[in-house]
């Protein structure tokens, strides 16, 4: 996934007796992130997103930097229950508009984030995949048509990276970012990690690129992002920057709009206009410094910008009071 989970030491100290409401399964990880993280850029720039995870994936990646959940059954990691009404509740006590399926691979779960997005859209927070993209057809639109945003990880643009270094294969991947775009209002951005000697031929970064133009268009944000070494891939070095320039050179050159650098520090994480090339949102790492969009479009030329800008609309006032309710309960958390 692209947003990486801190580790044991986030695992949650989690009261033993939460209020149980309804269904429910088991939380691995739950953490407060910024919604750069993810990575997403255009949704909600400089908020904070509840990001919860559980255990296990439906990959195999040897890169995985979040292996100690995602290589785990449900019984191996520390864990607990908290119902669907209880994660938004937590969302809105700690002032998230957002809740974001990740960690792990959110489809494997599919049923508890459909509960999820129920309870919060009632309540009105977003909801975001951070996935691979894996999912069949049967349960695509079963996911996907109740949550709000997300980013997909497009992890290399060759058959033979996807069988090798991630046990799965590249065309679902493809089918779901096609699907995204033509079936529902899910905004999405794409990440690809790169690593190097695996999957950083310019020639792929053209490929990949080429693809994105001509079957999503040039306003899918693509985030390249740097890899470290972890899990079973250790004998690799870390992504140079200048890989990731060069991808992005690459990328902007095909005739994309948005593209951006992650796991570095960089001025490619700022959006610019790509019409008149003002900076519209200025970052450091995950931070936003300086937002000056004006109704979510250039001020300078009046160019509309693809994304969600706004939050949609308050969280209830029945739910901050149950929210405040809980607070003692949820008092223990390190949030
Ligand atoms: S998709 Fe790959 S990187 Fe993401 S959690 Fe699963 S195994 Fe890890």
């Amino acid at each position: 996934m692209g947003a990486h989970f801190r580790g044991p030491s986030a695992l949650l100290s989690l009261p033993a007796a939460l209020p149980h409401r309804r269904r429910a399964i088991r939380s691995a990880a739950l953490q407060i992130d910024p919604i750069e993280k993810k990575p997403l850029n255009h949704f909600l720039p400089g908020t904070r997103v509840f990001s919860l995870g559980t255990a296990g994936c439906n990959m195999g990646c040897f890169f995985c930097q979040n292996w100690d959940i995602s290589k785990s059954k449900a019984d191996q990691v520390r864990s607990t229950h908290i119902s669907p009404e209880d994660i938004v509740a937590l969302a809105i006590r700690y002032g998230c508009p957002s809740i974001a399926f990740t960690y792990n691979e959110p489809t494997i779960w599919g049923e508890y984030v459909i509960d999820i997005c129920h309870a919060a859209r009632e309540a009105g927070i977003s909801t975001v995949m951070v996935t691979n993209g894996y999912v069949t057809r049967e349960a695509f639109h079963d996911i996907y048509d109740h949550v709000d945003a997300a980013n997909v990880d497009l992890k290399a643009f060759t058959e033979g990276f996807y069988g090798r270094v991630t046990l799965t294969h590249l065309q679902p991947v493809l089918d779901t970012l096609t699907w995204l775009q033509q079936e529902t209002n899910v905004w999405f951005e794409i990440t690809n990690l790169i690593i190097p000697t695996l999957n950083d031929d310019p020639r792929e970064i053209r490929l990949l690129s080429d693809w994105i133009l001509e079957h999503l268009g040039p306003d899918v944000p693509l985030h390249f992002t740097a890899f470290h070494p972890d899990f079973k891939l250790r004998d690799k070095p870390n992504t140079p920057p200048e890989t990731l320039h060069a991808a992005r050179r690459i990328a902007l050159e095909t005739g994309l709009h948005y593209v951006y650098e992650g796991n570095i520090h960089t001025s490619a994480a700022h959006t610019s206009c790509p019409s008149c090339g003002q900076i519209l949102i200025r970052r450091s790492w995950h931070d936003v410094l300086q937002n000056s969009l004006r109704d979510g479009a250039c001020p300078s030329c009046g160019l509309k910008i693809p994304g969600r800008w706004k939050i949609s609309e308050s969280p209830s006032s029945a739910l901050s009071q149950d929210a405040d309710k809980f607070a003692d309960t949820f008092g223990a958390l390190n949030l």
